[in-house]
């Protein structure tokens, strides 16, 4: 036997404390105490707070119910600790392509560096609108780098300026252009550049370095212009991580605390509630963002209507009537119901997508990991409502494998699988598959 400090003692004391209801009539187990009729034994009676605390080191019937959304909360805490290193852009304008850099343009331009080609899978015709600029622009320095004369390149200089400027403004794709993006500032640069290089005598109104620099303050604008525009919005992603975090929090401290007394247990319960409302509310949040994420309008409007059944459905489980054990097929209901309302902007994403092959790809990629989260949750569900297998066994699975901890671990799993699909949703619709986050 265990003879440790006082620690181990208290710990021992404590491991003592643990009743079933079965054997000890006497001191029997308060009424409060039962969440579960089929659940026999393992019950902490008496506890103050800090005994709670100390009984998470010792195994009772809701140790593995703690330990099991304690695992959670971790694990989406590392998540959003994670998403503080995610690229801020898919789209890499920043990486260099090793084996062409300025050195060999004779330090032309000392400091820059020629990327490699972007690869944007999601959308490439998006991403050749801003990397061929670029590439352009990359082209022309080179150029003139080779040029002892300014009017040796001069030609050539306009003709891929010309190109630039088609690509930007004048291509078949300038209606996928939001006005934001046509920079007044670069179009000013362009205009400039063009105007001088029309000139006759172009050696003496310009000096080949100023060209240079102009060329080069295009490509930083460009630059600036994608890095703006094409900025990875993690807020709503955030939004979910917080969520789940909340929840688990919630979840593993009710099951801690909610033994203390009858009215900590009533407390403790609405916050686990309330913490399964906020999930599936923030649940919603980045699926919407991301798949309407030019649907401005229709975006907005979903999120304002799950907060505002997100907060009916918080202030339901606030109901006195609502914590009782007889109830739990009605809060089983209120959550599903409330969870299956995202099939609503799903389908109506569908009809915006279905008809772009490579869009409706990766949305079916979502609607995949969607699909198998739904299942997690309604298997959980299923499980936590119907209380098998201790139904059909009472007292074989206080400690270990009854249906609340079944139910947990499905909650921790779905939560994941929907962290999967949201990525997914990131990867759509800002980059390609090497987006970089943690998975
Ligand atoms: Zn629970």
């Amino acid at each position: 036997r265990r003879q440790g400090g006082a620690a181990g003692g208290l710990l021992g004391k404590i491991r003592a404390r643990v009743r079933g209801r079965g054997s000890e009539l006497k001191s029997g187990v308060p009424r409060y105490l039962i969440f579960n009729q089929h659940i026999l034994s393992g019950y902490r009676v008496n506890f103050t707070v800090r005994d709670s605390l100390y009984s998470l080191f010792t195994l009772h019937n809701e140790s593995i119910n703690i330990w099991t959304h304690v695992f959670g909360f971790v694990l989406f805490l590392v998540l959003a600790v994670a998403l503080c290193w995610a690229p801020h852009t898919m789209l890499d304008v920043t990486q260099a392509g090793a084996n062409e850099t300025s050195a060999k343009e004779g330090g032309v331009v000392p400091g820059v560096k020629i990327e490699a080609p972007v690869t944007w899978a999601a959308t490439p015709d998006a991403a050749a609108l801003y990397t061929e600029p670029i590439l352009l622009l990359q082209k022309a320095r080179k150029r003139l780098g080779k040029a002892l004369h300014l009017d040796e390149a001069k030609d050539n200089l306009r003709k891929i300026l010309k190109d630039v400027e088609i690509n930007l403004f004048r291509g078949k794709e300038k209606s996928k252009l939001q006005p934001a993006m046509i920079k007044t500032n670069f179009k000013k640069t362009l205009k400039f550049l063009q105007k001088e290089l029309k000139k006759r005598n172009v050696g003496k109104a310009l000096h080949v370095d100023e060209v240079r620099g102009k060329l080069l303050e295009l490509e930083t604008q460009l630059r600036a212009i994608i890095t703006k525009n094409f900025k990875v919005e993690y807020w709503p992603m955030f939004v979910y991580l917080v969520g789940a975090m909340f929840c688990m929090a919630s979840s593993s401290m009710a099951h801690t605390f909610s033994i203390c007394s009858p009215k900590a247990n009533m407390w403790w319960w609405r916050i686990d509630y309330v913490g399964i409302a906020v999930m599936i509310s923030t649940s919603f949040c980045p699926v919407v963002y991301y798949v309407f994420l030019n649907e401005v309008v229709w975006r907005n409007f979903y999120l304002v209507l799950i907060l505002a059944l997100g907060s009916l459905v918080a202030t339901v489980s606030l109901m006195e009537r609502f914590q009782r054990d007889d109830y739990r097929f009605y809060r089983a209901f209120l959550f599903i119901a409330f969870g299956m309302f995202s099939i609503i902007p799903l389908i109506h994403a569908f009809f915006l997508h279905w008809k772009d092959p490579i869009d409706s790809q990766a949305f079916n990629r979502i609607i995949g990991y969607e699909l198998m989260m739904g299942a997690q949750y309604l298997g959980g569900a299923l499980v936590y409502a119907t209380q098998f297998p201790e139904c059909a066994f009472p007292g074989k699975f206080d400690l270990f494998f009854n249906s609340h901890q079944v139910f947990h671990v499905a909650i921790v799993l779905a939560a994941y699988t929907h962290y999967i699909a949201v990525v997914e949703a990131i990867e759509w619709r800002y980059g390609g598959p090497s987006a970089g986050i943690a998975l």
